[in-house]
């Protein structure tokens, strides 16, 4: 495929590469910005090209894809990889890419094993008595919203993640064991809306396919960037926006900066509170930049060198009460030797301050205990701390009680800056959601 050329200096993308802007005005350097490069600004990217419109694009990172991240040191994609046969956005994108998919819904409900308590158990026969069903299922069925976008319209529904769970007829002790790799940062303080949305996705949004991308993200990633018209700026570090006289600026780490009549930012709200914002934002808009929660994601990545599993003829999966929390197996096909120790919240506090080579060190001998038929038989890859790294600050916006308050406002435009990104999405979730607000965007600017 062409590889296209990044052009570093500020030139007026519409006039240099052929395509529309909305409305040439000479003062801009281009009629719309778009901050960030991950899937929500490429995708509105794509839209607009579509549509024969000039835009600038710049990204903070040296690469594209944000969230859909394949790691060039440990060989696998580290972020959003799945997908649904049911996401509309995403879907159409891929058929009109021609992008390869593998279907991997086999490999999603897989058996696991368990470490709980200093001890080894291969499985448990009871569902009920499953503690990493615990979530899943609960004594009494949960309610369900009415639709997809019902969740951030049900402050009745908004509180604590453990309150809802303890109605649900969750003890304190199986509260505080699910908690240890629950989904969120912690189930005292998440709100319980963000499962209820969950649920409502699977309900509604319905997928029964589940795919990953032939030869990882960086197919998709590629292929989009590839296909694009506009500019794309790489290595553009937003320190401020600014909406001060007219126009809107927006000023980059390399002290370079750019003018536009309307800027789009896919910034996650984790990494633009820390930008410099001189813009009418109205004041539930400002509290979610200031405080909305992101989940801490740190995941541990290694090889098995042998099929231990075959040895103790258990699953390689594992939940466990242990500070790795849980392994999961995470290749396929010909790749199914490679695992990753997934941590979330809390937990992963206490491998922020380790150095690398500590974290290896942890592994092999927690691994040794936990499940003997390992040692030996496993090679660290490295880690990737999502709570960590700089450019995201989390892996995924989580509502805490009160915050899904907030969500309606936090959306809306304030004057020309636009706000997309998978933390706006009203209905879908994940790498789906993050196209939907693009599509809401696109339809913004439009009008
Ligand atoms: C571990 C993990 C697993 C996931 N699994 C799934 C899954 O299986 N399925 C699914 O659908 N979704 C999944 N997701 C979620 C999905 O990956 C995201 O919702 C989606 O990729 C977000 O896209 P985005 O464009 O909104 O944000 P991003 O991809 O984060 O894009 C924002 C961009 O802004 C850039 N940026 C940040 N700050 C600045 C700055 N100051 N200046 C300039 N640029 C900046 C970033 O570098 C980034 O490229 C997962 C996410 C994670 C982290």
């Amino acid at each position: 495929m062409r590889r296209r050329q990044f052009i570093s200096d500020s030139l007026i993308a519409g006039t240099v590469l052929g395509t529309v802007p909305f409305a040439c005005t000479h003062s801009f350097d281009t009629e719309v910005l778009i901050l960030g490069g991950g899937i929500s600004g490429l995708y509105l990217a794509y839209l607009l090209d579509k549509a024969g419109k000039g835009y600038i694009l710049i990204e903070g990172s040296d690469r594209f894809g944000g969230r859909m991240f394949f790691h060039p040191t440990i060989q696998q994609d580290v972020g959003g990889r799945g997908i649904g046969d049911k996401y509309k956005e995403i879907m159409s994108l891929v058929n009109d890419l021609d992008i390869d998919l593998i279907d991997i819904t086999e490999l999603t409900g897989g058996g696991r094993s368990y470490y709980v308590n200093n001890t080894l158990i291969p499985s448990f026969e009871n569902r009920a008595d499953d503690p990493a069903l615990l979530e899943f299922v609960t004594p009494e069925t949960p309610p369900d919203l009415e639709a997809l976008d019902d969740w951030y319209k049900r402050s009745d529904l908004d509180q604590s993640y453990s309150d809802y769970l303890k109605k649900l007829g969750r003890t304190d002790e199986e509260i505080a064991l699910l908690n240890i790799s629950a989904n969120y940062n912690d189930v005292y303080n998440t709100s319980c809306i963000n499962s209820l949305h969950s649920r409502a996705f699977r309900k509604f949004n319905g997928s029964k396919v589940i795919y990953n991308f032939a030869g990882g993200t960086k197919s998709l990633i590629n292929a989009i960037v590839e296909s694009l018209k506009g500019d794309l700026r790489l290595n553009k570090i937003v320190t401020s926006i600014s909406a001060k006289d007219n126009g809107i600026t927006v000023s980059c780490e390399d002290g370079t900066s750019l003018k536009a009549a309307k800027v789009v930012c896919t910034l996650p709200f984790s990494t633009l509170r820390d930008v410099d914002l001189d813009l009418s934002l109205n004041p539930k808009q400002k509290t979610a930049i200031q405080g909305l929660s992101y989940t801490a994601i740190t995941q541990i990545h290694f090889d098995a060198i042998e099929p231990y599993w075959e040895a103790d003829k258990l699953s390689p999966s594992m939940w466990t009460d242990t500070a790795l929390e849980r392994i999961m197996t995470f290749g396929f096909g010909d790749d199914n030797r490679h695992l990753v120790a997934w941590v979330n919240g809390k937990g992963t506090h206490q491998f922020d301050t380790m150095s690398d080579s500590s974290i290896a060190n942890f592994l092999l001998s927690e691994m040794k205990k936990i499940r003997p038929a390992s040692e030996g038989k496993i090679e660290y890859t490295g880690t990737h701390s999502w709570g960590q790294y700089k450019f995201n600050k989390g892996a995924y916006c989580e509502f805490n009680v009160g915050q899904s308050s907030l969500f309606e406002d936090m959306i809306k435009p304030a004057g020309n800056v636009h706000f997309a990104g998978e933390h706006t999405a009203t209905h879908s979730r994940g790498i789906e959601g993050a196209a939907e607000s693009a599509k809401r965007v696109y339809n913004e600017l439009m009008i």
